[in-house]
C-alpha cells in the first residue's frame, strides 16, 4: 500500500499546538494524527488511525490467544441496569447523561460491567456454561474532570474490557491470572516500561486487584517500588507497624505554655529553646497531629472523625479517600468544630489532665484512628485542647488509646516497604491496566445465577480487566520521540518506510515512484512524499522525521551516481545502498 503525500490528509505543523502540555499530544497533533474535537475529545486522521488500529490488534490477538470472546456493546445505553447497582448514583458527575425523545433517561458507557452481567445472565444458566471470558474493545465516555494531555486522559477514549465468569473462586483465580499473563504480553509487545502494582491495600479485603502503570514522568499516578521487587500504588501501600515500646520510665504527661506555636515548625522551635531534651533535639516527627473531619456516609449521615500522624507527615488526601471510599471526606469546617467546646484549633490534642478528648469513650465522642506508627509506649508532644499550651510526654496505650489506625500519611522515599524488601523509591507513572476480582457484587446486585453441579443456584463470581487503547498510543508515543518528532517502534508505525523524492526532474520521481512501488508489492506500506513543485527537499525531510515511520529512504542527488540513501529513523544511521538492491536492503532493514 502506497500513501502518497501528495495526497494524504494530513498537514503537519511547525508549531506546537498551544494546549499541549506533554510531548506526545504536541507531537500527535504536529505529525498530523489526532486532531482536537472538543475538550478532552479528539478526531484519529488517517495515519493515527493506523497506529491506533495496530496498538488495538496487539490487544485483541492477545486476547483471543487466550481464549476470550469478543463482543460489542453499545455506547448509549438505559438507565435501570446502572441504577440496579447504584452506579447512576454513584458515579456523580463522572457520566454523561441524557434524555430519548420520551424523556427516559440514559447514560453513555463509562464501563461496561453491568451490560455483561445481565446478557450473561440472559443467555446462561448452568455452571457447564463456564467459565466465560468476554470481551470488547470500544468507546466509554467520563466526563474526566481533568481532561489532559490529549489523548492520555479523554472524556470520549477507548477501552479494551473484559470480564470473567466462573462458579466458583478458584475458578476467578484460573481466569485472573489468565488476563493478567495476556496482560504481561501485551504491555511487552507494546514496548512500555511497566510496574504491576497492587491497586488496593489487603487490609481492604480478600479479592484482588493489580495495575499495570506505565513509567512516565508525564502520568498521574505515583506508585512505590522496593529493590526487593515490591511494587504498589500509593494508596495501597501499608505501614509496618513498628514494635510496642517499654514506658515504664517516661515521666507523666505535663501541659506547658507554648505560646504562639499554632504550626509544627514554631512548635519545634519552642520546643528546642524552652524543653530541650538531653538526648537530641526536638524534631517535628516527635509530635502528634490530629486533623479533624467531616465524613459524608453513602447513606447522607455524616460523622466527625480525628486522625493523628507524627507531625513530620502530611495528610495524603488519595490514600485518605481510599481509606475510606465510599464515604465521603471533608476538613471539619470551623462552624462544624463549634459543636466540640473542648476542642481548640490549632492545639488539638487527644487527652491532657486524666481528661480523655478524642475517641469513640471520650468526652467528644469523636472517632480517632492514627497512624500505624502511633504504636504503644510512643510518647507525643500535642495540643492541650487550650490556647497555646502542649502536653509533653503524653504515651500511646498509657494516657489515650486510639479506636484504631488508618493508613493517612504521605508515603516517602526511603520508608520501609511492608514485605521488608528494602526502602521505598517513588517513581510516576500512567495506568495502562487494571485487572480486578469484582466477584460477586454485581453478580449479586443483578441476580446472575446458575445452576451447580447439585442443582443448587449459586452467585456467579467476576472478574474485570480493563486496558485503555487509545491511551497506549500517546503512551508509546512518550516513550518513542526526539528533539525532531516521532520514533515509532515497528509494530505499531503506521507505515513500513518513507520513501522521499529529494530533488527535481522526471528521472528522480520516476526512480522514487519504480521504488515506493516495488516496495508496497513486497508487502510493506509505504509514504511515498511524492510532492511536487515547491516543497523543498528540507521541508519533505522534516515532515519525515515528524512523522516517525522507522526507515526512510532518500531519493536525491546520489541517483546520478546510482545510488540511494536508507535512513534509520531511531538511530539516525545512514546507509548508501545502489538503486538495484535499494528494495532488498530496505526489507532486510523492516524485517530485521
Ligand atoms: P485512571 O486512574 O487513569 O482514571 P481508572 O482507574 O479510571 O483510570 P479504569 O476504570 O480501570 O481506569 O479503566 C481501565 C483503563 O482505561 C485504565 O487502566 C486506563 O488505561 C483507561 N482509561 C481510564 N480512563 C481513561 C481516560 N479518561 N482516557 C483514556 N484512557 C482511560
Ligand atoms: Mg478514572
Amino acid at each position: 500500500m502506497i500513501l502518497r503525500m501528495s495526497q494524504l490528509f494530513v498537514r503537519t505543523l511547525r508549531d506546537d499546538p498551544a494546549d499541549a502540555e506533554v510531548p506526545s499530544h504536541r507531537l500527535l497533533v504536529r505529525a498530523g494524527y489526532i486532531r482536537r474535537a472538543a475538550p478532552g475529545i479528539y478526531t484519529w486522521l488517517p495515519l493515527g488511525l493506523r497506529v491506533y488500529r495496530k496498538v488495538e490488534q496487539i490487544v485483541r490477538d492477545e486476547m483471543d490467544a487466550i481464549g476470550a470472546q469478543e463482543l460489542q456493546f453499545p455506547a448509549l445505553l438505559p438507565k435501570e441496569p446502572y441504577e440496579a447497582t447504584n452506579r447512576w448514583t454513584e458515579y456523580g458527575d463522572g457520566i454523561f447523561r441524557l434524555q430519548d425523545r420520551k424523556g427516559a433517561d440514559y447514560l453513555l458507557g463509562p464501563t461496561h460491567e453491568e451490560m455483561f452481567t445481565l446478557t450473561v445472565k440472559d443467555l446462561y444458566s448452568s455452571y457447564k456454561d463456564l467459565p466465560v471470558w468476554l470481551y470488547q474493545i470500544q468507546t466509554k465516555y467520563r466526563d474526566e474532570a481533568r481532561p489532559r494531555a490529549g489523548l492520555m486522559r479523554g472524556r470520549e477514549f477507548v477501552m479494551k474490557d473484559s470480564y470473567s465468569f466462573d462458579v466458583d473462586d478458584a475458578g476467578l483465580e484460573r481466569s485472573y491470572e489468565a488476563h493478567r499473563s495476556a496482560y504481561v504480553r501485551i504491555f511487552d509487545r507494546l514496548g512500555f516500561d511497566y510496574a504491576i502494582v497492587k491497586a488496593t491495600s489487603g487490609a481492604m479485603g480478600g479479592s484482588r486487584s493489580e495495575e499495570f502503570l506505565a513509567r512516565l514522568d508525564v502520568g498521574e499516578d505515583t506508585y512505590v517500588r522496593s529493590p526487593g521487587g515490591y511494587a504498589a500504588n500509593v494508596e495501597a501501600v501499608t505501614t509496618p507497624a513498628p514494635d510496642p515500646l517499654p514506658y515504664d520510665d517516661v515521666p507523666a504527661a505535663h501541659a506547658e505554655d507554648t505560646p504562639a506555636t499554632p504550626t509544627i515548625a514554631t512548635l519545634v522551635d519552642h520546643l528546642n529553646a524552652a524543653f530541650p531534651r538531653e538526648d537530641r533535639p526536638w524534631t517535628a516527627a516527635d509530635t502528634l497531629k490530629n486533623v479533624l473531619l467531616m465524613l459524608t456516609h453513602p447513606d447522607g449521615t455524616r460523622e466527625p472523625l480525628a486522625v493523628g500522624l507524627p507531625g513530620d507527615r502530611e495528610v495524603d488526601q488519595k490514600r485518605l479517600e481510599g481509606q475510606l471510599e465510599p464515604i465521603e471526606v471533608a476538613p471539619m469546617t470551623d462552624e462544624e468544630l463549634t459543636a466540640f467546646p473542648a476542642l481548640v484549633k490549632g492545639y488539638i490534642g487527644p487527652a491532657h489532665e486524666g481528661r480523655t478528648i478524642l475517641g469513640e469513650e471520650s468526652e467528644t465522642g469523636i472517632r480517632y484512628l492514627v497512624d500505624p506508627r502511633v504504636v504503644t509506649g510512643t510518647r507525643w508532644v500535642t495540643g492541650a485542647n487550650v490556647e497555646g499550651q502542649h502536653v509533653i510526654d503524653l504515651v500511646a496505650g498509657r494516657d489515650f488509646t486510639p479506636d484504631g489506625t488508618i493508613e493517612a500519611a504521605e508515603v516517602r522515599a526511603g520508608d520501609p516497604a511492608p514485605d521488608g524488601s528494602g526502602p521505598l523509591e517513588l517513581a510516576r507513572g500512567i495506568e495502562m491496566g487494571h485487572v480486578f476480582q469484582l466477584g460477586r457484587k454485581y453478580a449479586e446486585a443483578l441476580g446472575l445465577k446458575v445452576l451447580d453441579e447439585n442443582g443448587k443456584l449459586v452467585t456467579v463470581t467476576m472478574g474485570s480487566y480493563g486496558i485503555g487503547v487509545s491511551r497506549a498510543v500517546p503512551v508509546i508515543a512518550e516513550y518513542n520521540h526526539d528533539e525532531a518528532g516521532l520514533v515509532w517502534p515497528r509494530e505499531v508505525a503506521p507505515a513500513d518506510v518513507h520513501v522521499v523524492a529529494a530533488g527535481k526532474g522526471e528521472e528522480l520521481f520516476a526512480a522514487a515512484e519504480r521504488i515506493s512501488t516495488e516496495l508496497s508489492s513486497a508487502g510493506l506500506d509505504v509514504v511515498y512524499d511524492d510532492r511536487a513543485g515547491k516543497v523543498s527537499p528540507g521541508v519533505k525531510f522534516k515532515d519525515a522525521e515528524l512523522i516517525g515511520v522507522p526507515t526512510i529512504v532518500v531519493v536525491g542527488k546520489g541517483l546520478a551516481d546510482g545510488v540511494v540513501e536508507i535512513k534509520d529513523r531511531r538511530s539516525g544511521e545512514r546507509e548508501e545502498v545502489a538503486v538495484d538492491a535499494v528494495v532488498a536492503r530496505t526489507l532486510a532493514a523492516v524485517r530485521g
